[in-house]
């Protein structure tokens, strides 16, 4: 696909191609066959998607690039503390064959030989006979297919590689390597000859800058625990004697390989793998690092150069002052309402919540003391861990001053569900509703009981007392009421379909009934003393399901009858026209509201 980055790429291998500074690695002597105009630049995104320029399926040997995926082998396999006993995390400053070691007598680091060839022991350790194999599964799962080795370059390094040899006897001699040395070069030769493409090397790098999920086969190779650690050693060694330079002037985790690949990995955002065999002087692909560099610059991709908006994590913050749930009540919960529900605050959050911004909305919330906080999740993908420590902090500080706080806006069983869930049921005053209306209900329904009384809706009501009855004279109910009749429902009946073709208006004169729409979302839920399938004095047509929600007792009336009553009380009947449409208003206006306080 022609994309902006696609772009971006194709210049840059235009712009570097003629770039024939280096040489070839030749202490290898197998190494020096390859050709140094190849060239190849991928990139694979974390959601899986790979872009490829050049030559980005030649195989080439990793070398020193396996020692970050072995390291961080090492770490799954051992646990950290027996790794971190055996190689250090400190840059040597030092060129990676160096065989010097640190004062502890243990490899400075797992990116240059001396900590490489310890980490393929300690794997060696753990899984004799099968570590090589171990190695290359993991690498190979890390690229998503399974991998080869070079032999001819395997047995031209053992043939040659007597410096190694001689870091690993040093190793031994320390206790840092334990048994057969052969056997533990066997394994360090071979790894740095298993065989890999720039496309390769930018699934791989993708699978660190994921946490460890390689994004294209979404198999788990690391913790993200591990990957962090792998990352960091990276970052501070991972290009040798350059790398503090290669902080300063890309500032991304990267690791290079004589073999003429570098691997570049950005955390939650991209993996880099290039190729190109000319190296500098201290071992790296000149090409490869000029992509590097050029990408980091142009698009600003430094890791220490990050920016965050805390303000964006909230679409809406509001009172409940002229907002209600779709739950009509009775007059005298209204009239509580009214009074007292700006005593409820609701907070609808947007994007992944990280540290700053949990602590932005936790400050925003404890700048006013609301009985009641509703946070809406709904348009949040997901929470840092540290972000959720800020929210469970916030709840008990809600617990412990009696203030509820309620979650809404995702599932408990989601992937937030299961993080949140941690301390929602921890505390006591926190509660967790699907979505944002039913937490609305209730946040009324508790002020209702906090400031006032309940009402009691199985008390049946008289019809005078219907709002769009409002206004008729006793006479003209009797006459109304003649022409209706009243039917009970039992809890939980469906009355009204949305495609029922019955012409009836409902006067509910007692219980609770809910309005929905056909994917079962909550349009209202009715009180006493209110009329439903009203709209057919207006239009045909019905467009929600209506369900009792307790027993219900109604007063129905058909448009048939209707009709012959308008033309007996032709005054009456306007009457009620004008008490649907002040309804109407009414309805519209609150809905106006809601959308004022969201786009405020
Ligand atoms: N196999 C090589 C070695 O140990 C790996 C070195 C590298 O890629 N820098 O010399």
């Amino acid at each position: 696909m022609e994309t902006p980055l696609k772009k971006f790429l194709d210049n840059c291998y235009s712009e570097f191609i003629d770039e024939k500074a280096g040489r070839v690695a030749d202490y290898i002597p197998e190494l020096t066959k390859a050709n140094p105009d190849h060239f190849g630049i991928s990139v694979a995104t974390i959601d899986g998607y790979l872009y490829e320029v050049g030559d980005t399926d030649v195989p080439f040997t990793i070398q020193s690039i396996s020692k970050a995926f072995v390291f961080a082998l090492a770490l799954e396999e051992l646990g950290e503390k027996i790794v971190e006993s055996t190689i250090g995390v400190e840059p040597s400053g030092e060129a990676f064959n160096s065989i010097r070691l640190n004062r502890k007598d243990l490899p400075f680091n797992p990116m240059v030989n001396a900590g490489a060839i310890a980490c393929s022991g300690l794997i060696y350790r753990s899984a004799k006979s099968q570590a090589f194999d171990l190695i290359c599964k993991t690498i190979s799962r890390l690229a998503g297919r399974n991998l080869d080795v070079d032999v001819a370059v395997f047995e031209s390094e053992r043939a040659t590689g007597d410096r190694n040899r001689a870091i690993a006897w040093l190793l031994k001699n320390y206790s840092v390597l334990e048994g057969d040395v052969d056997e533990v070069l066997d394994i360090y030769f071979r790894q740095c000859a298993i065989l890999v493409t720039a496309r390769d090397l930018a699934i791989m790098a993708a699978t660190l800058a994921n946490r460890g999920v390689n994004p294209v086969t979404g198999e788990v190779v690391f913790s993200p625990k591990n990957v962090a650690r792998t990352l960091s050693v990276m970052t501070s060694s991972g290009m040798y004697d350059y790398a503090g330079e290669w902080v300063y002037r890309v500032g991304v985790p990267a690791k290079s390989g004589v073999g003429g690949g570098i691997i570049a990995s950005l955390p939650s955002q991209i993996g880099l793998g290039t190729f190109s065999p000319r190296l500098d002087g201290y071992g790296n692909s000149v090409r490869g690092i000029k992509v590097c560099e050029n990408i980091s610059a142009h698009f600003g991709l430094h890791v220490l150069n990050r920016g965050n908006d805390v303000q964006s994590s909230l679409v809406a913050d509001y009172d409940m002052s002229g907002i209600t749930s779709r739950k009509y009540r009775l007059p005298k919960e209204i009239k509580i309402l009214n009074e007292n529900s700006n005593r409820i605050r609701i907070l609808e959050l947007i994007g992944t919540l990280d540290f700053v911004k949990a602590d932005f909305i936790c400050r925003r919330i404890l700048m006013n003391s609301n009985d009641i906080v509703v946070l809406d999740f709904r348009r949040v993908p997901g929470i840092f861990q540290s972000a959720n420590l800020l929210f469970e902090g916030l709840a008990k500080i809600f617990n412990a001053q009696g203030q509820a706080l309620i979650l809404c806006g995702f599932e408990k069983g989601s992937a937030l569900g299961g993080l949140l869930d941690k301390w929602v049921h921890n505390q006591e005053n926190v509660r967790w509703f699907l979505s944002l209306n039913d937490a609305m209900e209730w946040a009324e329904g508790q002020i209702i009981e906090k400031y006032g009384v309940t009402e009691n809706y199985d008390k049946v009501t008289a019809l005078s007392q219907q709002e769009l009855l409002k206004g008729l004279t006793d006479k003209e109910i009797i006459e109304l009421e003649k022409l209706g009749m009243k039917k009970s429902y039992k809890s939980g009946e469906c009355i009204i379909k949305a495609d029922d073709s019955s012409q009836i208006v409902y006067f509910l004169l007692s219980g609770i009934v809910n309005v929905k729409v056909s994917n079962g979302a909550k349009l209202a839920s009715l009180a006493p003393g209110m009329a439903f399938g009203e709209m057919a004095l207006l239009d045909q047509n019905r467009t929600a399901d209506v369900y009792s929600e307790t027993d219900v007792l109604c007063f129905e009336l058909t448009l048939k009858n209707y009709i012959i009553y308008r033309e007996m009380y032709p005054s009456s009947a306007e009457h009620i026209v004008r008490n649907l449409g002040e309804i109407l208003s009414g309805r519209i206006s609150k809905l106006n509201n809601k959308i004022n306080a969201l786009t405020k």
